[in-house]
């Protein structure tokens, strides 16, 4: 429950064991990561990042050579994968595997491993899980939909895909990759397809959840839009 006190601010201090939520959603490359770190971080909140939960299983099913129709196999891998966050990196089962899980094999087949209802459900439980202890920000595509539909606060983030592509450009650019834009831009859209038409918990805004267009805004105005609106001061 959310206490306002005489600024108007609103003070989120929550009744014992009731957790804050706040879930981001959105199409690739929207700022929806960036945003969400810094915005748990000003909030002092766990920042759960739901799009690297998909690419360690995707990861993992690359590096053991796991058929995508092998079920079986993959529900075994995803029920024992243990994952956690610590800062920027990302361990699964006890290896760092922050890179590798940003190659751009592991970008390229994510989607199609991430339409596989039986993994979903796991990963979907693994994420509830993280928002028992912690008052939570997490970013992905159903978050505000299906992982946490009564979230206490949700945000849609949408961007045109000209700038997404050239925004992603310059991060590779920065790790040292030179990348033609049409191609990023290419790579975005086929991703956004799969994830808005798969049949299992379909990339899609929440009713409730605020729009926020990022075409023309830089990452610091993006969190503060957030940050204002969750304080209460918007
Ligand atoms: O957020 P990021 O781009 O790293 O996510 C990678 C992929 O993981 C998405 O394209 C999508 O296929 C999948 N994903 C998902 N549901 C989420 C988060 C990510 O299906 N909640």
């Amino acid at each position: 429950m959310t206490k306002t006190n005489s600024t108007n601010e609103i003070n989120l201090k929550t009744e014992e064991g009731n957790k804050i939520i706040v879930a981001i959603d959105g199409p690739s490359g929207t700022g929806k990561s960036t945003t969400a770190r810094i915005l748990a971080e000003k909030l002092g909140f766990l920042y759960i990042d739901s799009g690297a939960m998909y690419r360690a299983i995707t990861y993992e099913l690359i590096s053991k050579n796991v058929k995508p129709n092998d079920i079986k196999k993959i529900i075994e891998l995803t029920q024992n994968a243990k994952m956690s966050f610590e800062g920027e990196d990302f361990f699964l089962n006890g290896k760092n595997v922050t890179k590798e899980i940003r190659s751009l094999d592991v970008t390229n087949k994510v989607s199609n491993v991430s339409a596989i209802k039986e993994l979903r459900k796991i990963l979907v439980n693994k994420q509830r899980e993280f928002a028992k202890k912690n008052d939570i920000v997490m970013d992905g595509r159903d978050i505000g939909t299906v992982v946490f539909p009564n979230a206490d606060f949700k945000f849609y983030m949408i961007c045109d895909l000209k700038t997404r592509a050239a925004r992603r450009r310059q991060d590779f650019m920065e790790h040292g990759m030179k990348i033609a834009v049409e191609k990023i831009q290419m790579e975005l859209s086929k991703r956004d397809k799969i994830d808005s038409t798969r049949k299992e918990s379909p990339l899609k805004k929440a009713k409730d959840a605020i729009e926020v267009d990022t075409t023309n805004m830089i990452i610091e105005e993006q969190v503060n839009l957030l940050y204002r609106k969750i304080k209460g001061l918007d």
